[in-house]
């Protein structure tokens, strides 16, 4: 592995970086026009950046310990380099001139375990282009440049949360996010609470097919609604007359919506206890209703659920694998996260404490 010394050879000239995220509440609702709560992650990703001279880009990512090469005006070869060659391609057709860079990639962030690795390295990307080059970038601008790099040079379809959240959130508060308006707010979390997150470490096999299943079931029901998007269902009762299944994913989507708006209510987030019961009625509305829970995921979540001082659980990200997320009385997320690993491994489990990160 390289370090950033013998990548550069002396100190870059700028180094940034970006969080990734933990959906607290609101699943599914984003490519619904709806709302959600993530907060940002203690792991994080830097990048760090100089001119390269060369008239290429060489770009080296630590944590896989792989180089990858290009000339500025080819594009980069399928791979890492390609959510970062958008940031680079995007802000030139808006108009910033970039010269060709050196870029080194540094994380703590476990990519694919459901943290949003890829917004955190779009982010912090963006971030190393705005200092050196001096853009007018404002967070919400750079969130959208981001989330338009993923979709459309590393071609994942994805939605504005994770950008959003890793542009905007910190670890100490909540961002209260409307995906329509863009409208962001930071909120506390619940007084005396903090958060467990654990990777059941199933990977995410069906998540990419079933998420654009989901997604065309929410159109047709946005459809038979007659709404632009299922965020515009206000009340609960509307979708009863749909058929099933679409009845079900449109009732997950506006019941989700609806607790969302209940934790962030009036700018201050809900008590502890109540934020818990919420998140609690979220992991069994994507259970039952959006069907994108898995055994395992139940388990951790029921799991945390009985430990004393947890005040709810719900599998968190899109689902058929991946993370789960718990919030616990202060002073309790260590202690209790890692008895909960140990008792899911002792089964036979994979699963990882990811926050509190494990003192290492
Ligand atoms: P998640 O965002 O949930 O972690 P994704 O599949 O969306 O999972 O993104 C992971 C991908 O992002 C990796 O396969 C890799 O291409 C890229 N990536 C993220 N962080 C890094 C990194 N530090 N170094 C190289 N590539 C990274
Ligand atoms: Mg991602």
């Amino acid at each position: 592995m390289k370090s950033p010394n013998d990548f550069f050879g002396s100190a870059p000239e700028v180094h940034t970086w970006a969080p990734g995220r933990v959906n607290l509440l609101g699943e599914h609702t984003d490519y619904n026009d709806g709302y959600m709560l993530p907060i940002a992650t203690p792991q994080r990703t830097d990048v760090m950046a100089d001119r390269s001279g060369d008239g290429r880009f060489h770009i080296y990512s630590s944590t896989l310990d792989e180089t990858v090469e290009f000339d500025a005006d080819e594009p980069a070869p399928p791979g890492f380099a390609r959510y970062m060659e958008g940031c680079i391609r995007l802000l030139q057709q808006r108009g910033v001139q970039i010269p060709p860079l050196k870029m080194y990639v540094r994380s703590n962030l476990a990519l694919g375990s459901g943290l949003s690795s890829s917004a955190a390295l779009e982010v912090a990307t963006l971030r190393a282009l705005r200092t050196m080059l001096k853009a007018e970038l404002d967070g919400v601008t750079l969130a959208q440049i981001a989330q338009q790099a993923e979709i459309q040079y590393a071609g994942v379809n994805c939605g504005i949360m994770d950008q959003m959240a890793s542009s905007l959130a910190d670890t100490q508060h909540m961002l209260f996010l409307d995906a329509r308006t863009l409208d962001a707010r930071l909120l506390p979390l619940p007084a005396g609470a903090e958060i467990i997150v654990i990777d059941s470490g199933v990977p995410r096999k069906l998540a990419a097919s079933k998420y654009n299943e989901r997604r065309a079931e929410c159109e047709a029901a946005a459809g038979m609604l007659g709404v632009q998007a299922l965020r515009d269902v206000a009340r609960l009762a509307d979708v009863e007359k749909l058929p099933s299944p679409i009845r079900e994913r449109a009732r997950h989507v506006v019941s989700e919506n609806l607790r969302v708006l209940e934790a962030a209510d009036g700018g201050s987030a809900v008590s502890a206890e109540r934020f818990g019961e919420l998140m609690n009625e979220s992991h069994a509305s994507l259970r039952d209703d959006y069907q994108v829970s898995i055994p395992e995921l139940d388990e951790l979540t029921e799991v945390l659920r009985k430990q004393p001082g947890v005040f709810g659980a719900r599998l968190t990200g899109a689902g058929f694998g991946g993370a789960c997320v718990a919030l616990c009385k202060a002073g309790s997320a260590a202690g209790t996260g890692e008895m909960v690993v140990n008792r899911f491994n002792a089964a036979g489990g994979q699963a990882r404490l990811l926050i509190p990160a494990p003192q290492q």
